[in-house]
């Protein structure tokens, strides 16, 4: 273990030692973007020697028809000129890339896209710059999305908004009550019980603490963040395409989890070494974005995203007259990116549009989920 984790680990402790136990919110957002030891901001965490792999790492494939759908979103925004073209979280600049290949071949699209990216890594920041390089696009890096200009936006967000600290509650007693970081008997990281309770009278039946030791998560900057998406696509036109795993509807259950090296492990034990991560609720971004005035299209499964948009059909282009070592790869990469028990059924895609969109017009997302 490097010096800097141990550090990390080390304030925690202390922190808690002195304020008292901090809300998994707290610990998330320490152990993930804190400036010192926080996960993302010391490391590139992916491919096979990394911690964990996306879909835009496992193939060009999964770029290239978001891109091919965001470039259909432009046309059905009326090609606006120009316009915001947004990535929160965009690793190492890989999907970017891919997309913007797609992009290029769209009479004045690029050279309408003003890049904007949104992240808090110098590390990725760095790898976003080089992968953008060779389009001879010039990017602007914000640490929010509220440092965004105003305009017509097109906007992908891919594994972001699973990074973003969750809240956990614990049924006790027909009470939900805040699940907090404290310190065990040997000064250990332990998750407690807190003072704090949320109120679940707003809540709707299936999500009130009915059985004791239940959780519930609740995402405050995930849906604030939807919010402000969709108010920017209400106001100036353009789309968001939100892609992660989580589920459709709200429901109770603990996702809150860490990877490392492709493998799971105990969320307190390693802190900032990690990749800590909960599932989407993507019941609560539609309500956010149809709040903010705007249309919710699917969330359909990746799976069937990819195959309606043509992914079949890349596959086959690509491996033609190819070696079988090819063609084993790329069906390799079908696999894991639309296969059910691998990326397929998990994540879902979601779109946000203004409300004058007909679903039906949308590549992909017309039909059942
Ligand atoms: N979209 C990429 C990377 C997903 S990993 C892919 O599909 O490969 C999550 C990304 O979000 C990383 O780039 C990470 O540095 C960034 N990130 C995490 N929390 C963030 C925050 N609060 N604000 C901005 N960026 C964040």
């Amino acid at each position: 273990m490097s010096r800097v984790h141990d550090d990390l680990a080390d304030r925690i402790r202390a922190r808690i030692r002195a304020e008292g136990p901090m809300t998994v919110a707290d610990y998330m957002a320490l152990c993930l973007s804190d400036p010192a030891g926080g996960y993302y901001v010391t490391r590139d965490p992916f491919g096979t020697a990394g911690d964990f792999i996306t879909a835009p790492e496992v193939s060009q494939m999964f770029g290239e028809l978001v891109g091919a759908v965001l470039a259909h979103g432009w046309q059905l925004a009326g090609r606006p000129q120009p316009f915001v073209l947004a990535e929160p979280g965009p690793g190492r600049g890989t999907l970017m890339a891919d997309i913007v290949r797609v992009l290029r071949l769209v009479p004045g699209l690029l050279a309408a896209a003003d890049l904007r990216f949104v992240e808090v890594s110098p590390v990725l920041r760095a790898a976003q710059a080089r992968a953008v390089a060779p389009f001879g696009l010039e990017a602007h890096w914000h640490d929010s999305l509220a440092g965004l200009p105003d305009g017509p936006l097109l906007l992908v967000a891919n594994e972001f908004f699973d990074a973003l600290p969750v809240r956990q509650f614990v049924a006790a007693d027909g009470v939900w009550r805040e699940r907090v970081v404290g310190l065990g008997p040997e000064g250990e990281l332990a998750f407690g019980i807190g003072a704090g309770v949320l109120g679940h009278d707003g809540l709707p039946a299936h999500l009130h603490p009915h059985d004791d030791g239940a959780v519930l998560e609740t995402c405050a900057p995930a849906t604030a963040l939807m919010g402000e998406i969709a108010r920017r696509i209400v106001a100036f036109g353009g789309m968001a395409l939100i892609i992660d795993y989580g589920h459709v509807q709200s429901a109770v259950g603990d996702t809150f989890q860490a990877l490392k090296a492709h493998r799971m492990v105990d969320p307190l034990a390693t802190p900032g070494e990690a990749d800590l991560t909960a599932h989407v609720d993507f019941g609560a971004l539609a309500r956010a974005a149809q709040a903010a005035g705007a249309r919710v299209h699917g969330p359909v499964e990746q799976g069937t995203f990819l195959i309606r948009t043509g992914l079949l059909e890349r596959a086959g282009q690509l491996g033609a007259g190819k070696t079988a070592a090819v063609q084993d790869e790329l069906r390799a990469a079908v696999e894991r990116l639309a296969g059910p028990e691998q990326m397929g059924r998990l994540f879902k895609v979601m779109a946000v549009t203004r409300a004058g969109i007909a679903t039906p017009d949308l590549p992909g997302f017309s039909g059942a989920l």
